[in-house]
């Protein structure tokens, strides 16, 4: 698996350069499909998310969709409407199994994230209700660029490079 870049816009565009080694020969290698979720009510959809290739360190590079978690299927949009929504309940298990997630990293992303998006409660529930007052989707790809941390676990190989 190459490294997964989040996109600060709503189209993927091509990294400018290589994430990995600064190179800035970067070519276009495929892309995989992938499910999402992108608001509640609708039906999880295939979305195509595209890779690239660097041409000297040969490291590939995928652009995550803005919204778009790694790894995991609703999205940034649905979770700030319904994380700790109880009565949600097409998404119920998938919602307590991604509170929990939340709830176990939130101590390490307390520490990490220092005063990046304001002086945040220490308890999980008011942390997140403090930043899903801003843009989500948004504050990840930020978040990542200034703590390494993303808002649902640490990704080693994730960034928010610049795009096109
Ligand atoms: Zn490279």
């Amino acid at each position: 698996m190459g490294v997964q870049i989040l996109s600060r816009l709503g189209v993927c565009r091509r990294p400018l350069v290589c994430v990995v080694c600064g190179c800035d020969r970067i070519h276009g290698h495929g892309s995989y499909d992938r499910w999402v979720v992108w608001a509640i009510g609708l039906k999880s959809e295939l979305v195509e998310v595209p890779r690239y290739r660097c041409v000297r360190c040969e490291r590939t590079m995928s652009v995550l969709p803005y919204g778009i978690l790694a790894y995991r299927l609703l999205s940034l949009m649905v979770l700030r409407e319904s994380l700790y929504d109880q009565e949600e309940q097409r998404w119920r298990d998938l919602l307590r199994a991604y509170r929990r997630g939340w709830e176990k990293w939130y101590a390490k992303l307390w520490r990490g994230i220092g005063n990046v998006f304001g002086r945040l409660p220490r308890e999980a529930y008011g942390g997140w209700e403090q930043l899903r007052e801003l843009d989500l989707a948004g504050v990840n790809p930020e978040l990542v660029d200034q703590t390494g941390l993303s808002l649902f676990g640490r990704y080693r190989i994730h960034t928010a490079a610049r795009t096109f």
